[in-house]
């Protein structure tokens, strides 16, 4: 039933949007001692090899993570005028990561050694580094694979009850754990759309969670793609959280021209409701280095906009 393995993506460009996101939310939402709850509704495996067969083959990472890592590259000076382009080097000197790239990049770091990046961590890590010992994590996984290597990288945490792992449909399973028993939620809500039916799963997932429970902070990553579903998604989000009378944010990153014939993801989403206060100042910072360190070509850029 399922093609998509999120190990060929794990890193990319969507990667370091969303798990920025992320890490902000998780930042701000574990400020408050009273006990978070985490819904991650589409977990993948976990943890990725990026020098693995899937990530080497598709090579995203290179122009994701990878890229954030290195920071801004120019062209060296060119000793022989005839010389070909397309030679980089860095240029440090200078350059600060923005701090929520900083932080982002911090959390990636840590399941590495030294200067190496061979792991990177997929949402359920990051949540989980981010979390104290009474908050808890509910994570979906439904491809047999990617749910036995979730349970096999989480058994190894120790971490009890703290990360409960479901084989379930995430669009469904979220329900027995909204409202959650401290009245405080994150849900990440990131499908691989392989399905066009997935774009209004998430519409419907994220009004009943609504209507379970109004004052969650729901974060939503879409891929921008040319399909009527991508494009309305969104928008039908924004209505849905402004006729609830509730914030969201709409953050998105385009890191190269999209080309109907194919070439990979030029472009995703991030929609929020009920974002933390922090988050929009925060990637109005982010999201122009993004651009200048991931971006491809001329059709590079950011949106940020906003409701409440
Ligand atoms: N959230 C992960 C991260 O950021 O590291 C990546 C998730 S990947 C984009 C989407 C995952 O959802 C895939 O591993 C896929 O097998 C899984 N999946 C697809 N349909 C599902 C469903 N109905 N319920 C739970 N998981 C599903």
């Amino acid at each position: 039933m399922f093609s998509y393995r999120h190990a060929f993506h794990a890193g990319n460009h969507a990667d370091v949007l969303k798990h920025t996101v992320l890490v902000s939310a998780l930042q701000y939402l574990t400020e408050k001692d009273a006990a978070l709850t985490v819904i991650d509704t589409h977990a993948g495996a976990g943890l990725y090899r990026l020098d693995g067969d899937y990530a080497t083959t598709s090579g995203e990472a290179e122009q994701g993570i990878r890229a954030l890592l290195a920071g801004p590259v120019v062209e060296p000076e060119p000793v022989d005028p005839n010389a070909p382009k397309g030679k980089y080097a860095p240029k440090k000197e200078g350059f600060k990561l923005a701090p929520a790239l900083a932080d982002y990049a911090e959390q990636v770091r840590a399941f590495n050694s030294g200067n190496s990046l061979k792991v990177y961590p997929g949402s359920p890590f990051i949540t989980q580094r981010l979390l104290r010992s009474h908050d808890r994590l509910k994570v979906f996984e439904l491809h047999p694979t990617d749910a036995r290597a979730l349970e096999g990288n989480i058994a190894q945490l120790e971490v009890g009850r703290q990360v409960a792992v479901l084989r379930e449909d995430g669009f469904e399973g979220v329900k027995k754990f909204l409202p959650p028993p401290a009245r405080r939620a994150l849900l990440l809500c990131d499908p691989s759309y392989e399905i066009k039916s997935d774009y209004l799963r998430v519409q419907d997932l994220i009004a009943d969670c609504l209507k379970r429970f109004a004052t969650g902070t729901y974060a939503v990553w879409y891929p921008i793609i040319p399909r009527p579903e991508a494009h309305d998604l969104p928008r039908r989000l924004k209505t849905m959280a402004n006729k609830a009378g509730k914030a969201w944010l709409h953050a998105t990153l385009t890191v190269k021209s999209g080309s109907k014939s194919g070439g990979g993801l030029p472009a995703s989403g991030m929609l929020l409701i009920n974002p933390p206060y922090t988050l929009k100042d925060q990637l109005k910072e982010a999201l122009p280095q993004m651009v200048q360190l991931l971006g491809q070509d001329k059709g590079a850029g950011f949106t940020l906009d906003s409701g409440s």
